[in-house]
C-alpha cells in the first residue's frame, strides 16, 4: 500500500520580477512502510506561465544505495498534461 508523506509547504521570498510567490512542496511516497520515491513540485502565483514543475526520483533509498540506484524525471505539468523534453521557457500553457 503506497502512503505519502506531506511536508509543510515552502513559500519563497516575493519574487524580484513580480512580487508573486513560489510554493515548493515536497512528497515522500512510501510502499509498504518502504521509502519508494520522492517528488517535488514549484509553481508560482503569478507568472504568466501556468505551469507545475514536478520532479519525481524513484529508485533505491536504502542506507547503503547510491544516486546511481535512482531515477529523476522533471515533468512541467500544464492543465494536468505533463509536457516532457521541453525546457522551462519554452512552455506556452
Ligand atoms: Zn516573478
Amino acid at each position: 500500500m503506497l502512503n505519502i508523506e506531506f511536508e509543510p509547504d515552502n513559500q519563497s521570498e516575493p519574487c524580484q520580477c513580480c512580487g508573486g510567490l513560489t510554493t515548493s512542496l515536497t512528497r515522500f511516497v512510501y510502499n509498504d512502510n518502504n521509502a519508494y520515491a520522492i517528488y517535488y513540485a514549484k509553481f508560482s502565483n503569478n507568472h504568466p506561465e501556468r505551469v507545475v514543475v514536478a520532479t519525481v526520483s524513484l529508485g533505491e533509498w536504502g542506507e547503503d544505495s547510491t544516486p546511481a540506484q535512482r531515477m529523476r524525471v522533471t515533468l512541467p505539468l500544464c492543465g494536468l498534461r505533463p509536457i516532457l523534453f521541453k525546457r522551462l521557457n519554452d512552455l506556452r500553457c
